[in-house]
């Protein structure tokens, strides 16, 4: 059909948005619909026009009903120094955000880290998780249920896990048993993908052995909501979902005064009375100054989940003085949700972001440039969190955002 007509009958109802891609290919379907939305509603979407990504590789993938794409500033801060298991060397964080000095801020915190010799980071668990409900009898069966999943666990990996995915590995369950619900929070390695589908689709292949064992019991729900996914919690927050890692560094006095222009002393006590006691207060889940700001502008430059961004935001910042006089710093992320592969990681703009830290793509063996990728994640958050915390001490925060960020 010609496009000006297509333009009509999507403007008339006639067609649906949905439905463009039965009469033309996907590039002209978008152009189409934002064409029908723009003299439907009076408004004018140049810029959403204007993209070099091709709608036949994200359609169906990323996208539906696609009408073009929106634009965030990327910046880039660093070099940070990173001393990990996997991230090893001067890296530069991209970061997509419209909230200046954020930038900024990241970046002199990336140089005193470097300067202080660089983060140490340090992964402690990595999987990802999905809790699917089942309905039983009542909590004897489901408890049987439970016992039954905890010794089989190589036999539903043979049975469901490898028949529906090569990298997702199921190692481990924890049943939560309620009334006569049975929350299995089933935990799978996923290699260098996030693996929220791998994982959802694993779950599903193991309810069906579950379903065949267990007649009389019901399979209700894929996810129970213990798995935890989008929603800030308790569980991810104690038992860890995707990447758990903490970065930590030493910070010379020196530099705490020469660059930051605060002490140690200061740096401390504001953490300790903003960050733990003032979280308290709120019943915040997130003991930090901002992880989400940085977690949120690496995540939107690198094709990240961006729901994901509530459990990246959870976590503690701990600042002490040492012996020495110097600045202790750490953070611990116990819910770093990333993948290098799969999602919005295969969108070119987004890919090329990973490039920039040299972590786009499956890492030799699998899962270890997921893991690189998260070593630098937490470099950048400490990085954040430091530059924070001393504008704060200084209070310097108030002007860098009047200079900044207006
Ligand atoms: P995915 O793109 O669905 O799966 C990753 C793919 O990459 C798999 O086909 C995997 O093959 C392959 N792969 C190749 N090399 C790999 C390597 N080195 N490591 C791991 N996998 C490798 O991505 P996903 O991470 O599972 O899911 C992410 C997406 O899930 C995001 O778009 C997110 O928005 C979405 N999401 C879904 C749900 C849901 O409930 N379904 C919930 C939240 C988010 P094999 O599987 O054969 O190993």
């Amino acid at each position: 059909m010609e496009f000006n007509e297509l333009v009509k009958r999507v403007v008339s109802g006639e067609i649906k948005l949905h439905q463009v891609e039965k009469y033309t290919d996907k590039r002209t379907a978008t152009e189409v619909r934002r064409k029908a939305l723009e003299e439907k509603l009076g408004i004018n979407l140049e810029h959403v026009g204007h993209y070099s990504i091709d709608p036949e590789r994200v359609i169906g993938k990323n996208i539906e009903n696609m009408i073009g794409v929106v634009q965030i500033p990327m910046g880039v801060a660093g070099p940070l120094k990173i001393n990990g298991e996997y991230a090893r060397g001067e890296f530069y964080i991209p970061l997509a955000t419209t909230e200046g000095a954020l930038v900024a801020s990241v970046n002199r915190g990336c140089s005193a880290l470097t300067e202080a010799g660089g983060v140490k980071t340090t992964i402690i668990d990595d999987k990802m998780t999905r809790a699917p409900l089942l309905k039983c009898p009542d909590a004897r069966k489901a408890r049987e249920v439970a016992e039954w999943v905890k010794a089989n666990l190589d036999y539903l990996q043979e049975k469901a896990v490898s028949k529906v995915t090569k990298h997702g590995k199921l190692r481990e369950v924890r049943p939560y048993i309620v009334g006569n619900n049975l929350y299995l929070r089933f935990e799978f390695e996923t290699g260098d993908a996030m693996g929220m589908n791998m994982v959802t689709i694993a779950s599903e292949e193991i309810m069906k052995v579950i379903e065949e064992h267990f007649p009389d019991v019901k399979y209700l729900a894929l996810s129970g909501n213990l798995c935890v996914d989008k929603k800030p919690n308790a569980m991810n927050f104690i038992n860890g979902r995707g990447k758990t890692v903490i970065a930590e560094a030493i910070i010379p006095r020196e530099i705490v005064e020469k660059k930051l222009k605060t002490t140690p002393e200061l740096i401390a006590e504001v953490n300790y009375r903003k960050n733990l006691v003032g979280s308290a207060q709120a019943g915040s889940y997130g003991f930090n100054a901002h992880f989400g700001n940085i977690v949120g502008a690496i995540f939107l430059a690198t094709g990240q989940d961006e729901a994901q961004i509530t459990e990246g935001s959870h976590g503690i910042t701990l600042a002490e003085v040492t012996p020495e006089g110097d600045l202790y710093i750490s953070i611990t992320m116990p819910s770093l949700e990333i993948g290098t592969v799969g999602g919005g990681t295969r969108v070119p703009t987004q890919r090329e972001a990973l490039s920039i830290m040299g972590v786009a793509g499956g890492g030799n063996p699998p899962g270890t440039n997921a893991r690189k990728f998260a070593e630098i994640v937490a470099g950048a958050v400490l990085a954040g969190e430091l530059s924070l915390l001393a504008a704060i001490a200084a209070k310097h925060l108030a002007k860098a955002h009047a200079e900044l960020g207006r």
